[in-house]
C-alpha cells in the first residue's frame, strides 16, 4: 500500500515559509541497529495558517518540527525555508518548547534576551523590544523576577517572550501547553491565536505539535494527523471555523470526532478525497425569509421558463410583485441552495434545476435536506426532540426562538419555519392544540 504521506498543499502557487521534501529520519540507537522514525514525508507550512501535527507519541511530531526548524539535518531529503535551502538553525523560526527551557540564573528580562544574542540591534533597542514583548505576554512587573518564583503559566509566558522577541515569521511550539493545568493552557491558547489574528508580532505561520486532539482542533487552521511505524502523514483536514472557537459547536465537535475516528483507525482515511469539513453556513442561525413555500416554488418554475437566469426587476415586473418581494423569495431560495443571486441576477443553480425538474415528492425530499442544514432547524429539532412525545406548543417555542434570533420577529420566523418545515416533513404542527411536533415519518 502507498503510504499518504503527502501534506495537500504542496500544489499552493505561493511559496511556502517552510517546507520538508521527501525526508526520511533514521536513528542508530546505542545497540548499532538503525530505526527509521520518517518515511517519505512531504509537508509544507503556508504562508498565514496554524498547522497543528496531531498523532500518537512517537509517530514523529516532535521530530518533525525539529527537522524544521534545522534542530535536525534529516538523513535523507531536503528542508527548505521560504524555497530555499539553510544550513543550521532555519533563519524564519522561533520555538517554544514544552519544558520552557529558562535558565535558572536569569531573570525574566534575561531569558527573554537570551532570544535576541545573535540580534545585531542596539543594546537600547533590545531593551525596548524586551518590554514591549513583556507587555504582549502580560508579564508587566515581573522582568526582574526569576524562573523559581514563577508559575507554569508565567514561565511559558516567559518562552512565548522569548520567541516574540526574535521576529520570526514562522513561530513552532512543541506541546507548549501539556505542562500546564487546564485553566491556564485556555488562557494562553487564545492569547497566541489573539497575536497571530491580530498582526501585532511578525508572526505568520504557527506550527504547533499537540497530541491533544481538542487544542489540534481549537487552534489548527490545518490539522495533519500523524500515524506510527514509520512515521507518516495520515490525514489533512481544513478547518474554517471562526477564531475564537466554541468548542462545544456541532462543527467542532464533527471535525473532533473526524479526527479521532483517524486516530484510533476506525476509517483508513483517503487523502484524495477530502473530507468536506463542516462549514461556517451551519454555524450561523439565520431565519428563512418570510415567504411562503407554494409561492417559492412558482418563482423558481418561473424562473427556470426564463432559461434559469433573469435581472431581479425584470422579475418582479413579470410577476406582478415588487422587486423587493421577489428578492426575498430569491433569498429563501438561496439559503436552501435553489438559487445564486451575482448583483441583482437571479440564477437556478444545479441544485434549483434538480428541484423544478423533480415530482413533488421528491421536491418535498430536497427540501427536506436543505433544511436540515439551517442552524435555526437543527436548534427546533433538538429542542423538540428533548421533550418525550417530541411536542412543545407554538407559544413556548416562541420565547426559543427569541432566544436564537433576538433582532427578527419570533411569530413570523416561527411562521415561516413551520410552513417550510411542514412541506418537506421534518415537522408537524397541530392546529387545535396548537402544538408543534417532529414528523418521524
Ligand atoms: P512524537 O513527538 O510524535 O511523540 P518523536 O518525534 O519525539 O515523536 O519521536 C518519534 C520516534 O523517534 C520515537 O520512536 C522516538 O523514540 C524516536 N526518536 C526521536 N529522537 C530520537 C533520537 N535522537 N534517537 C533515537 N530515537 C529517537
Ligand atoms: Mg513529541
Amino acid at each position: 500500500m502507498d503510504l499518504p504521506n503527502e501534506d495537500t498543499n504542496l500544489t499552493d502557487k505561493e511559496t511556502p515559509l517552510a517546507e520538508m521534501q521527501d525526508v526520511t529520519q533514521s536513528f542508530t540507537l546505542e545497540t548499532g541497529r538503525s530505526i527509521t522514525v520518517l518515511e517519505h514525508i512531504h509537508l509544507a507550512v503556508k504562508q498565514g495558517e496554524i498547522l497543528v501535527l496531531t498523532g500518537p507519541s512517537g509517530s514523529g511530531k516532535s521530530t518533525c518540527l525539529r527537522i524544521l526548524a534545522g534542530l535536525l539535518v534529516p538523513t535523507i531529503g531536503t528542508v527548505l525555508a521560504d524555497g530555499v535551502p539553510f544550513e543550521g538553525i532555519n533563519p524564519l523560526v522561533s520555538l517554544v518548547f514544552q519544558n520552557f527551557s529558562l535558565l535558572p540564573w536569569l531573570t525574566v528580562a534575561g531569558n527573554i534576551g537570551l532570544g535576541l544574542e545573535a540580534s545585531p540591534l542596539s543594546a537600547k533597542e533590545k531593551e525596548e523590544k524586551i518590554t514591549r514583548v513583556i507587555d504582549l505576554v502580560g508579564l508587566e512587573g515581573f522582568e526582574d523576577a526569576y524562573p523559581k518564583e514563577l508559575s507554569g503559566g508565567m514561565k511559558q509566558r516567559v518562552g512565548l517572550a522569548r520567541a516574540l522577541a526574535m521576529d520570526r515569521p514562522l513561530l513552532c511550539l512543541d506541546e507548549p501547553f501539556s505542562a500546564l493545568d487546564v485553566l491556564t493552557a485556555e488562557t494562553l491558547r487564545r492569547e497566541i491565536v489573539h497575536l497571530w489574528v491580530s498582526h501585532s508580532t511578525a508572526i505568520q505561520s504557527i506550527i504547533l505539535v499537540t497530541h491533544n486532539v481538542e487544542e489540534a482542533v481549537s487552534l489548527g487552521s490545518r490539522i495533519l494527523v500523524m500515524g506510527t511505524s514509520p512515521g507518516q502523514i495520515r490525514y489533512s483536514v481544513t478547518n474554517k471555523l471562526p477564531y475564537p472557537r466554541e468548542e462545544k459547536s456541532p462543527a467542532f465537535k464533527a471535525i473532533v470526532s473526524r479526527v479521532r475516528d483517524v486516530l484510533t483507525q476506525e476509517i483508513i482515511p483517503d487523502l484524495e478525497e477530502e473530507w468536506n469539513a463542516p462549514s461556517l453556513e451551519a454555524e450561523f442561525i439565520v431565519a428563512i425569509p418570510p415567504v411562503h413555500v407554494t409561492e417559492t416554488i412558482g418563482f423558481l418554475e418561473i424562473l427556470a421558463k426564463e432559461g434559469g437566469r433573469i435581472d431581479a426587476f425584470i422579475l418582479a415586473k413579470r410577476l406582478r410583485r415588487d422587486s423587493v418581494h421577489v428578492l426575498i423569495m430569491a433569498s429563501a431560495a438561496e439559503l436552501l441552495g435553489f438559487v445564486d443571486t451575482p448583483k441583482k441576477i437571479i440564477e437556478l443553480t444545479e441544485e434549483g434545476w434538480k428541484f423544478v425538474r423533480s415530482h413533488i415528492n421528491d421536491r418535498k425530499q430536497k427540501v427536506h435536506n436543505q433544511l436540515l442544514r439551517l442552524k435555526l432547524v437543527q436548534l427546533l429539532l433538538q429542542r423538540l426532540e428533548k421533550e418525550l412525545d417530541g411536542m412543545v406548543e407554538k407559544e413556548l417555542l416562541l420565547v426559543d426562538i427569541h432566544g436564537w434570533l433576538p433582532n427578527e420577529q419570533p411569530k413570523e420566523t416561527l411562521d415561516t419555519l413551520i410552513q417550510w418545515g411542514r412541506y418537506g416533513e421534518l415537522i408537524g404542527y397541530n392546529d387545535d392544540t396548537k402544538e408543534v411536533y417532529i414528523n418521524r415519518g
